[in-house]
């Protein structure tokens, strides 16, 4: 399960992309045809005009928790109103010791192994929730997440 941040209003563009299957993949035992395409080669792709977000779940209720505007929950939205605050709070987060709490070690225990969230990864959401928080500020718009 994943958790996408959108911009209200956004546009898509439906397009192709190759597929990943390799021709001649298929059959190989479950598949008489790449389940992707469908054998075609290419899958259909969504893109939007507007930055958006994709997160796991818990990664993303963890964000929403820190930044503590509006419902911690799988959806939900932040207004236009509510927008300054979400930036204002987000830009405190950053390079602080409150921030530095989404960095999580990786867990290894025996077989279990859980991947952490590096500085890398967090300073790459922290910035790229900025920028949609900022784009849809600039338009007027709310951001929802889903
Ligand atoms: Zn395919």
């Amino acid at each position: 399960m994943s958790i996408t941040f959108q911009i209200a209003g956004a546009t898509y563009t439906e397009g192709t992309e190759p597929c990943i299957c390799e021709p001649g993949e298929y059959p190989d035992g479950n598949f008489t045809v790449c389940p992707y395409c469908q054998g075609k080669g290419v899958c259909p792709t969504s893109v939007s005009n507007l930055p958006e977000l994709n997160m796991s779940n818990l990664n993303a209720l963890d964000l929403l928790a820190l930044i503590n505007v509006g419902p911690v929950q799988s959806c939900g939205e932040w207004s236009a109103g509510a927008l300054n605050q979400v930036h204002k709070n987000l830009m405190a987060l950053m390079n602080t010791p409150k921030g530095e709490r989404f960095e999580v070690e990786p867990i290894q225990e025996g077989n279990f192994f859980m991947g952490g969230r590096s500085k890398q990864y967090v300073d790459h959401r922290f910035n790229a929730l900025l920028n949609i928080v900022v784009v849809a500020k600039q338009r007027g718009s709310e951001v929802f997440w889903a």
